[in-house]
């Protein structure tokens, strides 16, 4: 299975800090080895690395990276989801599953040269809607659903109740 990464673009701290969290936090819960965020912001990623000190896995954040930087040096095939791209059903088979990926979100309005650099863009569905809600979708496709209930191996351990909150705590 591919190793899947997240290039953030756009990402404005004051702004947008709840949103970029719930990106890379989805990313996280959904299978991603690690996120990059274009603008550097330490308490973004001291508050991820937080959560995976506390919730186990080895997802990694690196912000102050040019996404240019990361799309040319990447190797493997790059995903931009946009509400313009190509049918998300469409789309996902022709992604090759032996090679990783990194999946570009926006924030704002995106520069043209991501959709030209792109190997592919994707919509999930043709709707404006969320950055979040367009990955989750599409992680979850594309990994199908294997990652959500995958053990993290955390200090922090949830688990499922129909009704109240079972939390292993390895910590105490
Ligand atoms: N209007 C902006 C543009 O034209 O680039 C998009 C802003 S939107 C709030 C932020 C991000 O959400 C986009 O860059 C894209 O990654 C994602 N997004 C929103 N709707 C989407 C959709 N229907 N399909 C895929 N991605 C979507």
């Amino acid at each position: 299975m591919s190793d899947i990464w997240i290039m953030r673009i756009g990402h404005r701290p004051q702004r947008d800090k709840r949103v970029t969290t719930h990106v890379a936090l989805s990313a996280r819960a959904l299978g991603a080895k690690g996120i990059y965020v274009d603008t550097k912001d330490e308490v973004l990623e001291s508050n991820i690395r937080s959560v995976v000190d506390r919730f186990g896995g080895d997802y990694t954040i690196e912000t102050g990276v040019r996404w240019q930087k990361a799309v040319k040096e990447f190797e493997g095939s790059v995903v931009h989801l946009t509400m313009y791209g190509q049918r998300v059903d469409e789309a996902l088979p022709g992604i090759p599953k032996d090679s990783d990926i990194m999946v570009v979100v926006g924030a704002e309005k995106v520069p043209p040269e991501v959709y030209q650099q792109a190997d592919f863009n994707i919509s999930v569905g043709n709707q404006p809607h969320s950055e979040i809600a367009a990955l989750a979708i599409f992680l979850d496709r594309f990994t199908e659903g294997r990652a959500l209930y995958s053990d993290r191996h955390g200090k922090m351990t949830v688990i499922p109740n129909s009704r109240g909150k079972t939390v292993v705590d390895l910590s105490e």
